[in-house]
């Protein structure tokens, strides 16, 4: 059983991720290397929060343990109060399954299965029946904002904004409280990339799900409504974003110069 954390104040209750002092090293011939120097900070159910910094910065690394995907080498993790920092393997895709949806650059679609197919794989490994499993599906592709004409398209005919919807629809068929998107816009142009935006403010906004998206982009960081900055494995900076950009507006604004263009 993992334990409680500790219930400091009534603040502590609110929070959905509360980290504190999270190491992590990668062993290597050399002794280790410190990807990740102690970090600590909280975030409430609801937020929308990017997690910004260069490359190799240790951003995937803290997703990776914020995901329950990895453990930390020390500190603590409490998921929803629970201290999931010590948690075996089969514990942690548990947790996984029931609470967290992943988006991730590389996609990870299989190139040659439909669209629809894409979408029911986590449900198939959840062992969730065949029929529940397609309207779960069917529900997440609509709401990342795929039509229905490509549900049996397979994903090697789809633009890569197509592909970032079913990735996205794919991560929501679990329902997830809690979304991580690492560099979901990565491989993306300037339309695309805000149309992808533009969802998961939906998602935020409209369904209330926690988002965390992590990047190296000042401009795509700028759609969350807090930035937490990362150097070197450490946080640098932790503040409330006064300049939210948001994607409809953005895209609004894009079309119109476009158009524009002879
Ligand atoms: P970012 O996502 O910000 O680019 P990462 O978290 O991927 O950064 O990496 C942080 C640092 O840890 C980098 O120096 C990287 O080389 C190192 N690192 C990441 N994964 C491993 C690993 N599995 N083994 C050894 N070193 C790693
Ligand atoms: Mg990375």
């Amino acid at each position: 059983m993992a334990a409680e954390a500790p219930r400091c104040c009534e603040d502590c209750k609110k929070y959905m991720i509360d980290i504190r002092n999270i190491t992590k090293t990668y062993k290597d011939d050399s002794g280790g290397y410190q990807a990740l120097k102690g970090v600590s900070f909280t975030i409430k159910d609801g937020e929308f929060v990017a997690i910004m910094g260069p490359s190799g910065s240790g951003k995937s690394t803290l997703m990776h343990i914020l995901g329950c995907l990895d453990t930390p080498t020390s500190g603590e993790y409490f998921l929803d109060q629970k201290d999931v920092s010590k948690l075996t393997d089969e514990e942690l895709a548990d947790i996984r399954r029931e609470k967290i949806g992943f988006v991730f650059q590389s996609f990870n679609l299989l190139p040659r299965a439909t669209v629809l197919r894409n979408a029911t794989l986590p449900l198939i490994y959840a062992g969730v029946p065949e029929k529940e499993r397609e309207e779960r599906a069917t529900a997440s592709l609509l709401a990342a904002g795929l039509d229905k004409d490509h549900f049996n398209h397979k994903s090697n005919q789809l633009s890569g904004g197509q592909i970032q919807r079913v990735a996205i629809a794919r991560a929501l068929v679990n329902d997830p409280t809690l979304i991580l998107a690492d560099e979901p816009t990565g491989n993306l142009d300037t339309k695309t990339s805000e149309i992808v935006l533009g969802t998961f403010q939906k998602l935020n906004k409209e369904e209330n799900r926690t988002i965390v998206l992590i990047t190296h982009e000042p401009d795509i960081a700028e759609h969350a409504e807090r930035i937490i900055m990362i150097r070197d494995g450490v946080i640098v900076e932790d503040k409330k974003n006064d300049h939210r950009k948001n994607a409809m507006d953005a895209l609004d604004r894009l079309e119109k110069r476009l158009s524009k263009q002879p």
